[in-house]
């Protein structure tokens, strides 16, 4: 074995892992990267299709963030932002805001059935503006932040004494505490319950398999062809109302826009965003919007349902003129290439945290490496990257490929559903595509698969009997459908 996964072996914990399997076999050793290629130890080279966990934007070793890195080391790395500013992270939350604040367009983006629902009314894009920047580490801490915030704005404005949380069915924001108490997957999540604070959950869309959608299997999208009353959008106006007739209101609405990730790449019907974040915030609940793997252009330049309201928006809100009032990001933040994350909220939250010393209203949050400069300075050559108008017409021709490339894969009777939002999709395995029968999960179907993958020389990791693609942006036509390619001989070979 090589002495570095010899290491690893000896001394490495590695998460969401049963080490007893991981101890039978040799790991993968990665020493190197150059955009969507990731080479290891042996000297092997694999696609990066599910970009590191979602996190790498432009590729590894992208010379612009490189040398952004580099400038700001010969600067400084690091100095706390408790009690000192800095020139990265106050460049960095600038530009943050305006790429948040991006105007909305002026279309209506409920869908036809959603203006049927909704008695045919417009809606229009959303007043509020975020305009400050809490900075933190990663995805979980992102939303930690938000929900402290959106908790103690609800105690000290008096909308709530005992503030509460709504999320949704499959909701997946993150593992520290706070974070996995607003997750509902009980296979991660039940097992802490002595830990956690309560929330409440509520229906979340997933037509391929809900049990409202009256449609036979069909070979499309199950957004294209789904038949139902959005039952999934009653049952939030349900539970909303139900908790105001209690005397108050959620303190916080949370969901990831229009595509749950960790759930199992579930993408919402369009229409279905804007819907119940008007009905939230009518209830008096702030809007909890965790981007955390939807932003930073992953849903594309064209939403699913071609009525995207702002086509160069980077953020999957705006897709519905959706404006939240905690937006939180982390992964893509850097270009996948630091851990640092950021909560966006706005000026009526940041207010309430105004005061004289000694009422003691601060925030009393933070963590040492908050605002970090190298983390910030790779985050401002990202977004340079993301905003330049020659990376933005690859992110289409990357998107229209995998669309493309992914209808090849209809011909597998074991692919039941397909869905793409944007620049992520997700491949729903099944024992018989007629019945949408679902693998077992002891079967390990999708690890199978993504074994057989690996061997193959493409990597991503499944999420049960979901396989995820979300390549980075640099990825070429010709890798894209080398990784697609892989992908269907793979449940050929695997599932046969
Ligand atoms: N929210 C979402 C939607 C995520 O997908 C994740 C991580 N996969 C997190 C939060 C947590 O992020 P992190 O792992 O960086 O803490």
């Amino acid at each position: 074995m090589n002495p570095l996964a010899k290491l690893d072996h000896q001394f490495i914990w590695h998460p969401f892992t049963q080490m007893r399997g991981w101890l039978k076999r040799e790991p993968t050793v990665i020493v190197a990267g150059k955009g969507a290629v990731l080479r290891d130890v042996r000297g092997r080279e694999y696609l990066d299709a599910n970009a590191s966990i979602w996190t790498n934007l432009h590729g590894h070793n992208h010379p612009a963030i490189n040398a952004a890195i580099r400038r700001q080391l010969g600067k400084i790395a690091h100095s706390s932002a408790l009690g000192l500013a800095n020139e990265p992270a106050s460049l960095l939350a600038r530009e943050l805001i305006e790429a948040a604040n991006a105007s909305f367009g002026e279309a209506s983006s409920a869908s036809p059935q959603s203006k049927q629902m909704s008695g045919a009314r417009e809606t229009r894009p959303s007043a509020v503006r975020l305009e400050k920047v809490f900075f933190s580490d990663d995805g979980s801490t992102a939303l930690e932040v938000a929900v402290k915030l959106a908790h103690e704005f609800a105690r000290r404005t008096g909308r709530s004494a005992k503030p509460k949380f709504l999320s949704l069915t499959g909701a997946y924001h993150g593992d520290t505490v706070g974070a996995v108490s607003l997750g509902h997957i009980d296979l991660f999540h039940q097992r802490y319950a002595g830990l956690l604070f309560r929330t409440d959950r509520v229906m979340a869309p997933y037509c391929y398999r809900c049990p409202f959608n009256r449609a036979r299997p069909e070979r499309a999208d199950a957004r294209d062809y789904h038949r139902c009353r959005w039952e999934c959008v009653g049952l939030v106006e349900r539970k909303l109302a139900g908790r105001k007739r209690k005397g108050n209101s959620y303190a916080g609405f949370v969901f990831e826009p229009l595509m749950q990730g960790a759930a199992g790449m579930i993408p919402q019907p369009a229409g279905w965003l804007r819907q119940v974040t008007d009905l939230a915030r009518g209830h008096g609940a702030l809007l909890v919007a965790d981007e955390v793997m939807t932003g930073f252009g992953r849903t594309g330049t064209v939403n699913s349902e071609s009525r995207t309201l702002n086509p160069e928006g980077l953020f999957a809100c705006q897709h519905e003129g959706v404006q939240p009032d905690f937006l939180c990001l982390a992964k893509g933040l850097t270009g996948g290439y630091l851990p640092m994350a950021a909560t966006l909220t706005t000026r009526s939250v940041f207010d309430a945290f105004l005061g004289e010393y000694d009422e003691f209203k601060t925030f009393f949050h933070g963590h040492s490496y908050t605002a970090n400069q190298l983390g910030a300075a790779a985050g401002q050559a990202s977004l340079k990257l993301l905003q330049n108008r020659s990376s933005r017409h690859a992110r289409q021709i990357l998107e229209k490929t995998l669309h493309e490339e992914l209808q090849t894969l209809w011909s597998l009777p074991r692919v039941g559903d397909l869905r793409r939002v944007g620049l992520m999709a997700g491949i729903e395995l099944v024992r018989n595509w007629r019945t949408r029968e679902p693998y077992e999960l002891r079967e390990r179907a999708g690890i199978r698969v993504c074994e057989a993958m690996a061997r193959r020389g493409v990597l991503t990791r499944p999420i049960g009997n979901v396989i995820v693609l979300m390549p980075p942006y640099c990825t070429t036509p010709r890798q894209l459908a080398e990784i697609v390619g892989v992908l269907k001989q793979s449940i050929r070979a695997a599932l046969a």
